[in-house]
């Protein structure tokens, strides 16, 4: 199968089919020695939430429907269907799946079984099934198994795993972080969703935009994933099993030979000087971008912070987790962006209404409108300043309004640190995103006042070409060498140039290393992106002459169609 190739590398291993509620539980594979036991816990989960129900069916109020009763006793008897309860120890026994594991995806097959039944009532069925299996879910995660000491993993004993979902939100990425899977498919998503770019981060190879692999893919099948061209393989041969194998191994020897140019320095042929960055989501990334030889964190998207949890960080909190980054990155520049929520990043506990979440109250329209949570967001960034170097970024700006109220906010946030006599450091640069094209268009007003630019190229690009940049179905539109982004490009990194301030492109642009020259020629010296990027992009840059690539790049800004990038090779 065919989708968006959005993360390099090739993964080979089980597939893990998840749905929405497997998402939540935990998956990891048990110790030979422990199958007995985690049957048992599977038994002992199904038994407790019989009991519960049977229970509850004695002891219905006198008013309550008689169907519900009927139900109940439903329910008590799917959880004691040896299909369930059988087939999910089978899975422990066979596959060595955690209880939890087993009871999701034994459920999933069930639940897919009865919503392909002709017979309506028969269909509706798949829905009990499914709150069944949430009950003894609820039942397990009050015993919880002891973690093993390795989770399943790439790197791991045991067969590397490949998660296949229909979407994967970016919370639910923050939650799979942790258990180490070895590739990604989904059927939704386009190159710079923000489930690409966690990927990404991760390491590991991702197919997003397949349409269908969910449906098609069976938990514990072999997969394949190319994430350099965007393919899956389901249940492939031994000859192609060899052949991608084969592939891996060459992929590893290339990242080896690239880690021989983590101390050499990002220079191009004729001496120009070229900044590599780091983009971040969470504080626990900074080492591995201060590994990677990144000579600042570019980006450090503070709304992950924020995700995936009940109850918002307070001010000591985001303070702390700042000034970690601070402390890791020792002297280099941190910059860290105001919370960017909205669009596909959203808040647990907030259902948005907006028709058009990418056109709504997001980023700083959305701090803006929230004065207090700025507030305390600003107040733990200027406190992180007092323990080394801290730039403030804004994301999303249109109007020189929102500018000076961001201004006026953190002045304001000045003033409160003042009466508490906390700490901060005097001169912060403060800059914002070119995201937005009226911005980029009309840019020179902002480069006058801001310290420093960053062109976020998902959003510019998503904006500009009106391409959703998470739908799949446009995914081959969105194109970063279309004329009028390439223009936008030129015409902010000039004014910068023009105006003596710092210009950065920290959209994924700027790490992916097919476009190294491209933006070397537009006059970019400054690229920010996931740490895992960053050699592939310093290999270009050592290959390239900066003045040949500006004089060639300056003859096909004003071309009609795409530019054409093998043109770009010899210079
Ligand atoms: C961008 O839009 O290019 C960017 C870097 O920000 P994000 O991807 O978080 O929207
Ligand atoms: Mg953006």
């Amino acid at each position: 199968m065919r989708g968006k190739g959005v993360a390099r590398g090739y993964a080979i291993g089980r597939a893990v089919v998840m749905g929405a509620a497997a998402l939540e539980v935990a998956h990891y594979r048990i110790a030979p020695d422990d199958v007995e036991s985690e049957c048992r816990r599977l038994r002992d989960a199904l038994t407790r939430a019989q009991a519960d129900l049977h229970h509850l069916a004695n002891n219905l109020p006198e008013d309550a429907p008689r169907e519900l009763g009927a139900m109940l006793n439903v329910h008590r008897l799917l959880l004691g269907d040896p299909l369930l309860a059988d087939e999910a120890q089978a899975l422990i026994r066979d596959r060595h799946y955690n209880a939890e594991w087993a009871l999701t995806a034994q459920g999933q097959l069930l639940g897919e079984q009865f919503d392909a039944m002709e017979d309506e009532y028969l269909r509706e069925r798949g829905g009990d099934v499914r709150q069944v299996i949430e009950r003894a879910l609820h039942v397990l995660s009050g015993t919880p198994a002891l973690l093993p000491e390795e989770t399943v993993c790439s790197g791991g004993g045991g067969e590397p795993l490949v998660v296949i979902a229909h979407d994967i939100s970016p919370a639910d990425m923050l939650r799979l972080r942790g258990a180490r899977f070895s590739a990604f498919a989904t059927d939704l998503g386009g190159p710079t969703s923000h489930t690409a770019i966690v990927a990404r981060s991760m390491g590991v190879p991702a197919v997003v935009a397949m349409g269908n692999v969910r449906d098609i893919v069976r938990d514990g099948d072999m997969i394949i994933v190319d994430g350099a061209s965007g393919t899956v393989l389901i249940n492939p041969s031994e000859t192609m099993l060899a052949q991608y194998r084969g592939l891996q191994r060459v992929y590893a020897d290339e990242r080896a030979e690239l880690e021989l140019l983590r101390d050499e320095p990002s220079i191009t042929l004729d001496g120009i000087s070229v900044k590599l960055e780091a983009n971040i989501e969470l504080p626990e990334e900074a080492p591995a971008a201060l590994a990677a030889g990144a000579q600042a964190i570019g980006l450090f998207r503070s709304e992950f912070l924020f995700m995936g949890r009940a109850e918002l960080p307070g001010e000591e909190e985001q303070y702390q987790a700042y000034a970690s980054v601070v402390r890791v990155m020792a002297g280099r520049p941190v910059t860290i962006r105001t919370l960017d929520i909205g669009a596909d990043k959203t808040l647990d506990d907030e259902v948005t209404v907006a028709t058009n979440p990418a056109l709504g109250q997001r980023a700083i329209r959305y701090c803006l409108a929230r004065p207090e949570m700025f507030a305390t967001q600003l107040r733990a960034i200027l406190r992180a300043s007092a323990h080394g170097p801290v730039r403030l970024l804004i994301p999303m700006i249109a109007h020189m309004h929102e500018v000076e109220a961001t201004f006026a906010a953190v002045a304001s946030a000045r003033r409160e640190l003042d009466a508490r006599g906390q700490a901060y450091a005097l001169h912060i640069p403060v800059g914002a995103m070119v995201e937005i094209p009226a911005m980029a268009i009309a840019i020179e007003p902002f480069v006058q006042v801001l310290d420093f630019l960053s062109i976020g190229t998902n959003d510019l690009i998503q904006y500009v070409l009106a391409i959703d940049r998470g739908d799949h179905d446009v995914a081959s539109l969105y194109d970063p060498l279309h004329p009028a982004v390439l223009r936008l490009l030129a015409h902010t990194i000039n004014a910068g140039e023009r105006a003596g301030k710092p210009v950065a492109v920290c959209g994924e642009m700027a790490g992916d290393p097919r476009y190294t020259r491209l933006l070397l020629g537009l006059g970019l010296s400054e690229f920010s992106m996931h740490s895992q990027q960053l050699l592939d992009v310093k290999r270009e840059v050592r290959r390239a002459h900066s003045n040949a690539l500006r004089a060639k790049v300056a003859n096909v800004l004003n071309r009609a169609l795409p530019v054409d990038l093998a043109r770009l090779e010899q210079a």
